[in-house]
């Protein structure tokens, strides 16, 4: 995580701020307590750099826990995943990590607990019974016939639960709270439930499992956490997380507090949603480039720091809000700007012969790697008498504002020549194959001699003397501004979302490096794929377009 002051204060911090000054805490200690059923996304980065940079801003602690409470959803490649994604993101946790499933022993001593004073019964109910029984937000829930039990008949019954003695959804541990109340989650929650699975951390050991609810306040507690930060709907668990704690004998009693979620315009958060993209095959993987997975992010070229600058930007409050892509891509454009060298590629190739020059003819121009850092260097780039240029860089005929090149115009090469286009031959479909041109020998890198002014400046690559390289053309993944409120997800998913173009760049490049970005003049900004380039097939990931195209290109 920067180092950098943050410039952004908000109302954790200043709650925080005050419990420093007024002395109710000597230090803050917060914790990001994932749940390892599934990998992190950008709104993850947001809990994240909230609890890890206020535990960095005012030297305290942030704990990583594994929320690891449901096995049947959970597995090891998950809780590797958080763990890579962390650390890639610049955060260190304080000490060793933990996992609620440390606490499990000591979890079931505080539901005997409850169970001994009174405020903790084993329901016999069936689930959908459980659920009539509940009430709505308008009617008031009823009692269950079970709960009056005898302290000693529920601790039996809920010594048989874990026994493995009832089969799953025949019992299940409740808090006797109040089924009138108001907060529908004080209407007796469920406190642990029954689970014939095995655990990745603690295998067979056990066949109940205790709810977030009871876990999460209690973990908190264990672990001294001062603030505990979490997204606005658990707002009403606030109620329940402070009455088991006050119903417990535990040391401290850690404050919740609640903030808004992220959510990005065109994409999914939820992890069940993003699961079933990668179960249904409709992206590659959780790290597919079009996923809003910090995995994905990282294939697709996005750096830590852009993603850390996202965060500050967006900021922490109370209000739902639905950030735009634009904002995101923002950060990571301002951050490659700066350290991406410049190199040339030509994405869909149509070949230039300029007669002008003899046949065979090479040379090596040196140009710049970035325009305005020097200490980016310089390299030789090959040009030669056949050359590519982007077919969209062409027009037979063309309006006064078409800045490039056009039949009988003058355009120029990019640290090159003034060239002009003479004729052009086209396939039998009638599609140009090849255009003609010639080129004016006392224009290299500068001015026309008779003051003519050439406006257009198109890039290109030499045609003996470039690499092939396929290029991925990301867009959004979904067409919706806010899929997850559709009935149906997957009927609005953007069949343009990932378009394969071959074509050629500078040779060098197929030593490029994994993530290593560029900017592909006049193109974006595009870096090697992790999955896919090898030095014989390099294979380059679209990051971002240089300017934000995307509104331009729907009102078309
Ligand atoms: P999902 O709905 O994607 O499954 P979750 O809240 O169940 O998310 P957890 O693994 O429990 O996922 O989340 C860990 C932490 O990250 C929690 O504190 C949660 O509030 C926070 N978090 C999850 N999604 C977002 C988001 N979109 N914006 C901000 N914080 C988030
Ligand atoms: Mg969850």
């Amino acid at each position: 995580m920067s180092k950098a002051e943050p410039r952004s204060t908000n109302f954790i911090r200043h709650i925080i701020e005050k419990d420093l000054a007024s002395g109710k805490h000597r230090s803050v200690h917060t914790r990001f307590s994932p749940e390892p059923n599934g990998y992190l996304h950008i709104g993850h980065a947001k809990s994240i750099f909230l609890n890890f940079g206020i535990a960095q801003d005012y030297q305290g602690q942030c704990n990583l826990r594994f929320d690891d409470t449901n096995p049947v959803k959970e597995n090891i490649e998950y809780i590797e995943s958080i763990k890579r994604d962390l650390q890639w993101l610049g955060c260190n946790w304080s000490g060793d990590i933990h996992y609620s499933s440390d606490y499990f022993d000591t979890l079931y001593e505080y539901a005997l607990e409850l169970i001994g004073k009174g405020l903790a019964y084993v329901d016999q109910l069936s689930p959908d019974e459980i659920r009539e029984h509940r009430g709505t937000l308008t009617r008031p829930g009823q009692n269950s016939p079970y709960r009056d039990r005898s302290v000693e008949e529920n601790r039996v019954l809920f010594a048989k639960m874990r026994n493995g003695e009832f089969a799953e959804s025949c019992a299940c541990l409740r808090a006797k709270i109040d089924m009138t109340s108001p907060f529908m989650v004080m209407r007796d929650p469920v406190l642990y439930r029954i689970r014939f699975a095995y655990h990745h951390q603690t295998g067979d050991t056990w066949c109940i499992y205790p709810m977030y609810d009871f876990t999460h306040c209690i973990s908190d507690a264990l672990e001294g956490i001062t603030h505990s930060l979490c997204t606005l709907e658990f707002q009403e668990n606030r109620q329940l997380y402070n009455w088991i704690l006050d119903h417990i004998t535990i040391d401290g009693h850690p404050q919740q507090y609640e903030f808004s979620r992220l959510n990005l315009e065109y994409a999914i958060m939820s992890k069940r949603k993003l699961n079933l993209l990668v179960t249904e095959k409709i992206v590659e993987g959780w790290d597919d480039p079009r996923m809003p997975t910090i995995a994905g992010l990282r294939r697709r070229g996005y750096t830590a720091n852009s993603i850390y600058e996202f965060c500050q930007r967006i900021g922490v409050t109370k209000q739902d809000s639905n950030v735009e892509m634009a904002a995101l891509e923002a950060c990571i454009r301002e951050d490659l700007n700066e350290r991406a060298p410049r190199a040339m590629a030509v994405i869909d190739p149509v070949r230039i012969v300029i007669e002008s020059l003899p046949a065979g003819h090479e040379q090596d121009i040196l140009m710049r790697n970035h325009i305005k850092n020097p200490d980016m260097g310089t390299r030789l780039v090959a040009f030669s008498r056949d050359i590519f240029i982007d077919r969209s860089d062409f027009c037979e005929e063309a309006k006064e504002q078409y800045k490039r090149l056009v039949l009988g115009k003058e355009v120029r090469l990019r640290n090159s020549y003034v060239i002009k286009a003479e004729r052009v031959r086209k396939d039998t479909h009638g599609t140009i194959t090849t255009i003609f041109c010639r080129h004016d020998p006392d224009t290299l890198n500068k001015d026309p001699s008779n003051k003519r002014k050439v406006k257009g400046v198109i890039h290109w690559v030499s045609a003996t003397r470039s690499i092939f390289a396929e290029f991925r053309l990301y867009n959004r993944l979904f067409i919706a501004v806010n899929p997850s409120i559709e009935s149906n997800v997957f009927s609005m998913l953007n069949p343009d979302s990932l378009i394969i173009r071959r074509g050629f760049v500078e040779a060098g490049l197929e030593s490029a490096k994994a993530g290593e970005p560029f900017q592909f003049e006049r193109e974006g900004y595009f870096c090697a794929d992790s999955r896919y380039f090898t030095p014989a097939y390099p294979v380059f990931n679209r990051i971002v377009g240089l300017r934000d195209t995307f509104l331009a290109k729907v009102r078309m």
